[in-house]
């Protein structure tokens, strides 16, 4: 192996990432393929030791996971990251988003801290490692559409892959280890019913009143889950309904046809996101039912459900003893529970902060950096070397 082959160094790695848009959105104008990422990635990884996999996503084109794996063994560590952004709005940046620029002690560029210099840091702190020292396997997995529809996570969830007894997902939160989040949902619901004039009930059927009783019993299911859970970990302690936007009739004099609601729901861990639409439908189809509407119900996308491991697992102690915080909270969701969903111990714990991330001028402080790298490599040692 020539010294050509090996990696740059991590300013130039991650300019390097920086500079491949992959932006994903659920809206087509914006999506790209995050395939250039991930081959850079991987022709980072291979003169290092590492075998490179690269995955097609099922059913979505020019979209990749990397699981890239040095050593071997039926435990190991994975570190994890996801290869897109978000789309970016350039006239509110001062400098290019895809060009990485140094100011005031900070890195700017769009994926700096959300999350593409993770990688960066990740291949710094395994560069030098021997592979025949490791007991246990490492390694790096990159994924695709974390931003928007969480399906490279979920491909590997189904594929069984990747295999290791812990996984640490390199988001920003300033080197501090998260051992929980919320999950989220996003939900549809439509009623149907028949137009008429409105100076006769009897010649219709209004779909605008369904929802308001529709709307009534939604609110007390939230008040009933509120009453019942609750983890003071978190800084809203309870789980969240919010109905978010409207659409019904058109006319004051014409009798409601059709009204569509949408509503976002945070179920704390320990709920059960099927349980819960399952809970809804059961308290709004007799609504339905009574006053003859059509009913739709269904998810606006799949849904993250919520994250936690134990406070005593052995990762979670582990990062708490390399970065000196307890493991918390967070608002924002994850791959964690995919990760999890594979067998493995998850923790969140990267470098940069989530204050910083889906903002224009996002950027990475100087100051992580060299403790992102030394973290990394305490964890690499504790997990596949002793
Ligand atoms: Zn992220």
């Amino acid at each position: 192996m020539t010294e050509a082959n090996q990696p740059p160094g991590i300013r130039d790695m991650i300019a390097r990432l920086v500079s491949l848009p992959s932006v994903s959105s659920a809206s087509p104008d914006w999506d790209l393929s995050n395939e250039a990422v991930v081959q850079t990635l991987a022709e980072w990884l291979r003169p290092l030791g590492f075998e490179t996999d690269i995955m097609p996503v099922p059913g979505m084109a020019g979209k990749y996971n990397l699981i890239a794996t040095l050593g071997r063994g039926p435990g190991g560590l994975v570190l994890s990251g996801h290869t897109d952004t978000v789309p970016y709005d350039e006239r509110n940046w001062h400098s290019d988003p895809f060009t990485l620029s140094e100011r005031d002690d900070r890195w700017y560029g769009l994926g700096t801290c959300d999350m593409k210099a993770f990688f960066a840091l990740a291949i710094e702190a395994v560069r030098g490692l021997d592979a025949r020292k490791l007991k246990q396997p490492l390694i790096i997995l990159a994924t695709a559409d974390e931003e928007s529809s969480m399906n490279g996570a979920r491909a590997l969830a189904e594929a069984g892959r990747p295999k290791a007894r812990y996984a640490v997902i390199g988001e920003p939160t300033s080197l501090r280890p998260i051992r929980m989040h919320k999950g989220i949902m996003m939900e549809r619901l439509v009623f149907e019913g028949q137009s008429g004039h409105s100076s006769n009930p009897a010649l219709g059927r209004n779909a605008l009143e369904g929802m308001h009783a529709a709307i009534s019993e939604l609110l007390a299911l939230r008040a009933d889950w509120q009453a019942r859970y609750r983890n003071p970990a978190f800084e809203v302690q309870v789980p969240t309904l919010n109905l978010g936007c409207i659409h019904g009739g058109d006319n004051p004099n014409r009798i409601c046809r059709r009204c569509e609601l949408h509503f976002d729901l945070r179920p704390l861990p320990g709920m059960d996101m099927d349980e819960l639409r399952s809970n809804i439908l059961q308290q709004l189809q007799p609504l339905a039912r009574e006053r003859n509407l059509e009913m739709a119900f269904s998810p606006l996308f799949d849904g993250v459900p919520p994250f936690e491991t134990p406070a005593n697992a052995e990762l979670v102690r582990t990062c708490e003893a390399l970065t000196g915080h307890r493991a918390e909270a967070v608002a924002f969701a994850t791959e964690a529970p995919w990760l999890q969903k594979l067998g493995m111990e998850t923790i969140v714990l990267g470098p940069g902060s989530i204050d910083q991330a889906h903002q224009p001028d996002e950027y990475l402080a100087l100051s992580q950096v060299e403790p992102a790298v030394t973290l990394l490599r305490g964890l690499i040692q504790r997990f596949c070397v002793e």
